[in-house]
């Protein structure tokens, strides 16, 4: 299959919704990562993103919708639902719900809730209208690589597997929706994303965000989210990372650097204004705070597998803010190696 990359105008997403709509899958923008739809209540279109991600089936997809009406016949809505959609949809905001039986098994990995998230970019948006369905979609990476935050990143895992992607151009969050639990009687961050646990209390009163978020699950624990059992998000490269002062963490990562043997290739992650601690080592910018690196930190991941790069040294953040979303994917990318100085 030859899979051509369209600039998203309103050919080519009347064309992608042509597709969705005949059972076929399409890559396309939004405001968190790329993303691979399908129709969402076609069984065997949704085993197509799975086959083509090459995702585990026990892995669950969040459902997109375009307004409001059409959350009602998917799941069942309770008053939290309302109100987090009331402040935060469109919007980088994805909720856990139970299920109506319209939505197929596969779509949830057989569980009895189902994830909804509103989109607010207009390309995502103009898409779900066009077609007129539920879109199922997952980020649109192959499992286990760094989510797509350019159509390029998207061609480069989905080339000959997947007939349409829309290039809409850089996503503006860079890392995937907030996932947030409402089924039981306090609401529960699962993934921590651009809508940070503040912004729901402020809206909820009370949030609590699940444990695993920041660390490994133990042998044998059940998964509040299934994702989170995955490896995720990982360059080729071994990866640490560095908790401590700006001085501290630049002293160590210099020193490990400087240590490792000529057949190593190695990439410092740092933020802006730390870059000169670095000298003239090779370092990749982070920007000047914790939503710049949210919107880097992929790219950057994947630059480093295209560079070749076998050893990722990298600075870290607060797990505050858009900071915990930051920390959550690098803590992922670097298989929890995390290192006190
Ligand atoms: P992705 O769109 O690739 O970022 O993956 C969606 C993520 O949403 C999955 O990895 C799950 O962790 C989470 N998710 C989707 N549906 C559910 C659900 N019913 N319960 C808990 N987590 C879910
Ligand atoms: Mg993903």
């Amino acid at each position: 299959m030859r899979t051509l990359c369209l600039p998203a105008d309103s050919a080519s997403i009347a064309q992608a919704a042509q597709l969705l709509r005949a059972g076929e899958i399409v890559g396309f923008p939004t405001e968190t990562v790329y993303g691979l739809g399908a129709n969402a209540l076609s069984d065997p279109a949704v085993r197509k993103i799975f086959a083509a991600k090459e995702r585990p089936a026990d892995n669950p997809l969040i459902v997109h919708i375009a307004a409001l009406a059409d959350m009602e016949p998917l799941c069942h809505i309770n008053d939290m639902a309302r109100r987090l959609a009331a402040a935060f949809w469109p919007g980088p905001l994805t909720m856990i719900l139970p299920k109506k039986d319209i939505v197929p098994a596969v779509v949830t990995a057989g569980l009895d809730s189902v994830a909804i998230r509103m989109p607010s970019h207009p390309v995502a948006r103009a898409l779900i209208e066009a077609c007129g369905l539920p879109i199922a979609a997952p980020s649109g990476n192959r499992s286990g690589r760094p989510s797509p935050t350019l159509a390029a990143h998207m061609l480069e895992d989905m080339d000959g597997r997947i007939p349409l992607i829309l290039d809409g151009g850089a996503c503006d969050v860079g890392v995937e929706s907030t996932v947030v639990a409402l089924t039981g009687d306090i609401a529960t961050v699962l993934r921590p994303g651009g809508i940070t646990p503040d912004m729901l209390a402020g809206v909820l009163g009370q949030v609590q965000v699940a444990d695993s978020v920041m660390r490994p699950l133990k042998e044998g624990e059940a998964a509040p989210s299934p994702g989170m059992k995955h490896k995720h998000y990982a360059p080729r490269a071994r990866m640490t990372l560095y908790e401590g002062t700006a001085e501290a963490v630049a002293a160590r990562i210099r020193s490990e650097y400087d240590a490792l043997p000529e057949t190593e290739r190695a990439l410092i992650l740092a933020a802006s204004e730390h870059l000169p601690l670095y000298g003239n080592r090779r370092t990749a910018d982070l920007g000047p705070d914790e939503a710049s690196a949210a919107h880097r930190v992929f790219a950057l991941l994947r630059q480093a597998d295209d560079d070749r790069i076998t050893r990722v040294f990298s600075e870290t953040y607060p797990e505050s803010g858009v900071g915990l979303a930051v920390m959550n994917r690098m803590a992922r990318a670097a298989g929890f190696d995390i290192v006190q100085t």
